[in-house]
């Protein structure tokens, strides 16, 4: 059996979060185990509250359930304040040395914020070991400083990711961008970087919740199933592509993937 570790936010509708990583893990053949970092009040339309779980419990869930059912590869998705991103850096540095992708969330679509920023230099610690770390154009700017309305600018971030930060890989996500939404992918290589940059094509479906949490769940469900990491990236981003183009209206606000 593969498993994999999901450490993110609730999302109780289902798009996005925890149970969206539950169901992607799912759909690709991996047995998902998971550990909330927050609950949140949320609808399709908007996120209305975020209540941290308290974050020595955040330490014991992870502890406690490695030690049980030790993951293949672990994602981290929304961390939510300062202490429970300690805490998590503090279960991680005696977790086995798994593939580590790291969806740096930082707001949700809806301008909420899902991690306080103070929490934003244990944030890059966690970068620091990930294998891969995925953020959107925002986020991207956000951790680097760099200015990713160009293609040089987003080149500069991806790589400021892999060699300033430490990660192995970047995939700095397009989909913010107007026009084409390609995504870069920086590889580390002995001691520079490899670029490419992976087509995208822009699914008008409008209004999609939770795309950036399936596609590091999904490339985690291919690491976990020993793909290695070009692989589980491609084949991540061709798993949210159909679920996309598969994605139908729900709730008021909102379209919801779908997984297979
Ligand atoms: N809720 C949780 C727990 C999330 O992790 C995320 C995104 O990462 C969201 C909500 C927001 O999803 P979206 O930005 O697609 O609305």
């Amino acid at each position: 059996m593969f498993v994999a570790l999901s450490i993110a936010g609730s999302d109780p509708t289902g798009g996005a979060g925890l149970q969206a990583d539950l169901q992607v893990f799912r759909s690709l053949g991996v047995h998902g185990t998971a550990v909330p970092t927050a609950l949140t009040v949320q609808d399709t339309s908007r996120v209305h509250q975020v209540l941290p779980v308290f974050p020595t419990i955040v330490l014991r869930q992870i502890r406690t359930l490695i030690a049980d059912l030790p993951p293949a590869a672990i994602k981290l998705g929304m961390l939510a304040t300062d202490d429970v991103a300690r805490q998590v850096a503090r279960a991680l540095e005696t977790a086995p040395a798994v593939p580590l992708v790291v969806d740096p969330v930082l707001d949700a679509s809806d301008g909420s914020a899902l991690l306080e920023r103070r929490a934003i230099p244990v944030l890059e610690q966690l970068i620091g070991r990930a294998t891969l770390v995925t953020p959107n154009l925002p986020e991207a700017s956000t951790l680097t400083g760099c200015d990713v309305s160009t293609r040089e600018g987003v080149e500069a971030a991806g790589c400021a990711l892999v060699s300033g930060l430490g990660a192995r890989a970047a995939l700095v996500k397009g989909g913010h961008r107007d026009g084409a939404p390609d995504d870069l992918l920086v590889l580390r290589d002995g001691g520079s970087q490899q670029l490419h940059w992976l087509e995208g094509e822009r699914v008008d479906a409008g209004p999609v919740h939770g795309t950036g949490c399936a596609l590091s769940a999904a490339i985690t469900a291919h690491l976990a199933r020993g793909d290695e990491l070009e692989h589980a990236v491609d084949r991540g981003r061709r798993f949210v592509a159909r679920a996309l183009a598969a994605s139908a209206e729900a709730g008021a606000r909102s379209r919801l993937l779908r997984f297979g």
